[in-house]
């Protein structure tokens, strides 16, 4: 028997409660996994709270990432004992996921727990962390450089703006920090950011092309957000384009692109190959300061993970939530 965080869809709305489970109503896979720690990200918000229909099938164990220990494989590339990472490719959405003491997964899915973190330390980074490091390469791809100018991060007291500021910043970048919570200024430059900023600037519609400023950005918000980032890019600059929580839409013109040369660099981290998740992991390994995940992350327990899903959805969570799943 193990215990997870179970979803069920009622006429009231999603319901979820932590059940303990039998072993053999693990869904199908080649390597099952003790999970040691999980995390709560943005998806595990909308899915737990079923403020958006990210779930595909019920019952459903939430969880899109987790930090385990195989216990059995008949995958050739995973063996007992193995320590592992898990981010996206639609667990705890399509397959059951991280929010639960056991998984069953498909080997081609997992990367190696990198030596230098703890499983907590890697959930502590999580998809949230991984997504960062991600726009992060991608910035670094179309040629942003240092020297070039301000890099701007939106939701930068979240997960994944939390990481990338203190990635961007260990590689020497000038950070400027956009934030509704003016209040963790200090925190934020505890993380590297040179400069904190009202995101209300950028959250209303404004004009196609403006002042100059970015030489990129990490933007978490899409929406007006967005559209405004990119008419305030720089000439040739990029901006990475990796979250809604403004909001799904982009109500943009086309000027930044056509007069400034500016691009916009999707990022998805779930149906990422391994190459790019493994660039990505060890771009965390080479400059993100574990010293800093005890700033970032804060461990909860399974129950906990459910009212904190809720409190992520209205924006109070600061930094990262880790869940022990033993807990
Ligand atoms: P968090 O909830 O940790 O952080 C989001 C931050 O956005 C908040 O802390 C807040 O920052 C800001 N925010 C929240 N609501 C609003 C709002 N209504 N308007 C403006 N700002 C808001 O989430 P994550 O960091 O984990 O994820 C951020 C986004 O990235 C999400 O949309 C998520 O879905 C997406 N994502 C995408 C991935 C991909 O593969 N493309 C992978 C991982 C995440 P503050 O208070 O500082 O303003």
């Amino acid at each position: 028997m193990f215990k997870a965080i179970v979803l069920e869809k009622t006429d009231a709305g999603v319901l979820a409660e932590v059940r303990e489970l039998a072993d053999d109503a693990l869904p199908e896979g080649d390597v099952t996994i003790r999970v040691d720690y999980s995390t709560l990200n943005y998806k595990d918000g909308l899915a737990i709270t079923g403020k958006a229909p990210v779930v595909r099938k019920y019952p459903m164990v939430p969880g899109i990432d987790l930090a385990g220990t195989v216990e059995a494989s008949s995958h050739a590339g995973w063996k007992a004992g193995d320590r592992v990472v898990l981010n996206g490719w639609g667990v705890g959405e399509a397959h059951w996921g991280g929010l639960a003491q056991k998984a069953c997964l498909r080997g081609d899915w997992l990367v190696p727990l990198p030596a230098a973190f703890t499983a907590q330390q890697a959930m502590a980074i999580g998809t949230a962390g991984y997504t960062a490091a991600l726009c992060v390469l991608a910035l670094e791809r179309h040629g942003v450089t240092p020297a070039q100018g301000e890099i701007l991060v939106t939701g930068a007291s979240g997960g994944v703006g939390s990481v990338a500021i203190a990635l961007l910043a260990k590689r020497g970048y000038t950070v400027v920090a956009a934030t509704g919570r003016l209040q963790e200024a200090d925190y934020l430059k505890s993380l590297g950011a040179a400069e904190v900023i009202d995101r209300a600037q950028f959250a209303e519609a404004g004009k196609p092309l403006g002042k100059e400023r970015w030489a990129g950005a990490v933007d978490t918000l899409g929406s007006h957000t967005l559209a405004n980032i990119c008419a305030t890019a720089r000439y040739g600059a990029t901006v990475a384009a990796c979250g809604l929580a403004q909001g799904m839409d982009l109500p943009a013109s086309v000027a930044p692109f056509i007069l400034r040369g500016v691009t916009l660099a999707g990022i998805d981290s779930v149906m990422a190959p391994l190459p790019a998740r493994l660039a990505a992991w060890q771009r965390l390994v080479s400059d993100l300061d574990p010293a800093l995940l005890g700033e970032i992350g804060r461990t909860v327990g399974l129950a906990e993970a459910i009212p904190e899903a809720r409190r992520l959805m209205e924006g109070t969570v600061r930094g990262r939530v880790v869940v022990d799943v033993s807990r």
